[in-house]
């Protein structure tokens, strides 16, 4: 996350520079679109130089966000959704490049996907951020996000500070959904104390009229929930229960199979 002013510019400066390389030429890696189906995109945070949050293991957000993404994508295409991912591999995207795959795709929901750091390791948690058009909102603050990264960087190129405004049904459908994927995230890890739903002035998730949350799915910077991040098995608990929460949000039956609308 751009925890920081220094580094916030810095993030937006980059996103800026990158984003006009690439801007109107950014091609969406889909499944199963145009036939009907609910459509999920899924964002995996950072990539490329920019590796997110790194701990002294050397695990870093990118991989852990990328990994998920593509695991979520598999399970949500079993259960009959139509699924986009704003990268399939290890590439830089910029903020700009993000919004316009997301305008692009114009999905039923849009999820983007990141991990946390704090310098007090005995934090930890999943939470899950919606836009907040309030300029007294949650505006990145360390009590709300964590702080650097170890090595002093901090970096969330898909955050900044911006002044869009996300209409009040928009703001809800995504309220409803971030209701329902902390309540399936209970069920299989710690949610951060204090309130596990966050408004945030996040860019990423102000795209017009599409539900969009941002998932933090744990803190890198405590071992136990590094190693939980890092484990297939683990993992796979978290997806069921991201996949869990897209089926509640459109109403659909556990374990019925089929399609999902
Ligand atoms: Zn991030």
């Amino acid at each position: 996350m751009c925890r920081y002013a220094a580094a916030i510019l810095v993030c937006l400066f980059v996103g800026s520079f990158v984003g006009f390389r690439a801007y109107a030429g950014q091609s969406l890696h889909c499944d199963r679109v145009h036939d009907g189906r609910k459509l999920i995109l899924i964002d995996p945070g950072h990539g490329g130089v920019d590796k997110g949050v790194t701990n002294k293991n050397g695990v870093d957000e990118k991989t852990l966000a990328l990994v998920e993404a593509q695991t979520l994508s598999a399970r949500l295409l079993q259960r009959g959704y139509s699924v986009c991912l704003t990268r399939k591999s290890d590439e830089l995207l910029a903020l700009n490049e993000r919004l316009e795959i997301v305008i692009q795709a114009h999905p039923s929901l849009f999820i983007s996907l990141h991990v946390n750091y704090s310098g007090d390791p005995s934090v930890s948690g999943a939470s899950v951020y919606v836009y907040t058009n309030s300029e007294s909102g949650s505006m990145l603050k360390e009590e709300n996000i964590g702080t650097s990264n170890p090595d002093g960087r901090s970096s969330d190129a898909p955050s900044g500070f911006v002044t869009p405004t996300v209409s009040r049904h928009t703001a809800n459908l995504s309220g409803s959904f971030a209701e329902k994927l902390t309540a399936r995230l209970a069920d299989v890890t710690n949610m951060l104390p204090n309130g596990s739903i966050r408004s945030a002035r996040l860019s990423v998730l102000t795209t017009p009229e599409i539900p969009s949350v941002l998932l933090e799915m744990g803190f890198l910077s405590n071992n136990a929930e590094a190693a939980r991040l890092k484990s297939a098995s683990w993992r796979a608990a978290l997806t069921d229960a991201i996949a869990n929460s897209v089926d509640d949000y459109f109403h659909v039956k556990q374990n019925r199979g089929g399609r999902s609308q």
